[in-house]
């Protein structure tokens, strides 16, 4: 089979929780070492550009701490920061199988990975580094799927990839209704208009605004990856 190019700089979102693997809580090292092979082994075969957003779910979130009686705001921070614990562990399993990467966080931490700077990034993918951008859009009250979709669209991704647990867009979650059918494609309004969330809204409307596609495909699948770069693999297309 060719390895002929669909995509040739994609983003790819990962949830905090896509990292606990099999725990309850944190990160599970296996678990990233797994994505980091499937990472690089898509980019040997297909020669993609790829950046990458890790969400912190897994760690902490804006929300669970104010209802716990923390401020909002400051919440959120501690979020973002979640996310950046959760960047370099990707960055870490990854440099370990020799994918050179880099992390670039949208709050400045400049002693642990770089601050995020456009050109800089775009110039790294160029050069097939693997960037993790981290901490979000650097704002409370947004959400990292918002963050991914502002960074596809600065990158100029063709592309906005989300790893999800199950393979695409569902009718119903196919875990509890045996007859759930799979969406083959929707239309970014009837996700918005019909509340799918595979996505917060204000992230599907900044790749409605933008005309980024979003392809929803499982992450569990080993080859899952390299499938949907080839445009062969089972997901539901956003567009
Ligand atoms: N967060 C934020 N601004 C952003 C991105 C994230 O304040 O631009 C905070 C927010 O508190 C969120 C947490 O970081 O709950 C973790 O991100 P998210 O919930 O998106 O992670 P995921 O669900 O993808 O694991």
């Amino acid at each position: 089979h060719s390895s002929e190019l669909v995509y040739k700089r994609v983003l790819l979102k990962l949830s905090g929780e896509a990292l606990m693997g099999p725990s309850e809580f944190g990160i599970h090292m296996p678990t990233c070492l797994q994505f980091a092979e499937e990472i690089s082994g898509a980019i040997r075969q297909t020669n993609v550009e790829l950046c990458l957003v890790i969400g912190g779910g897994n760690i902490f979130r804006g929300l669970a701490g104010a209802a716990n009686g923390m401020d909002r705001s400051q919440a959120d921070s501690m979020g973002m920061l979640a996310t950046v614990m959760n960047a370099l562990a990707m960055q870490s399993a990854l440099e370990q199988i020799g994918t050179p990467t880099r992390v670039q966080s949208a709050i400045p931490m400049d002693t642990v990975c770089e601050p995020y700077i456009r050109r800089r990034a775009i110039r790294h993918m160029e050069k097939k580094r693997v960037v993790i951008f981290a901490a979000g859009t650097g704002n409370p009250y947004f959400t990292t799927d918002t963050g991914a979709a502002l960074r596809a669209a600065e990158m100029n991704c063709e592309a906005m990839f989300k790893g999800t647990q199950v393979d695409g867009v569902y009718s119903a979650d196919p875990k509890k209704h045996a007859d759930a059918e799979r969406y083959e494609k929707l239309g970014y309004q009837e996700v918005l208009a019909r509340d799918l969330r595979v996505m917060d809204a204000s992230a599907v409307s900044l790749m409605r605004d933008t005309s980024i596609p979003i392809v929803v495909f499982s992450l569990h699948k080993k080859g899952a990856l390299l499938d949907v770069l080839r445009g062969v693999g089972t997901s539901t297309l956003i567009s």
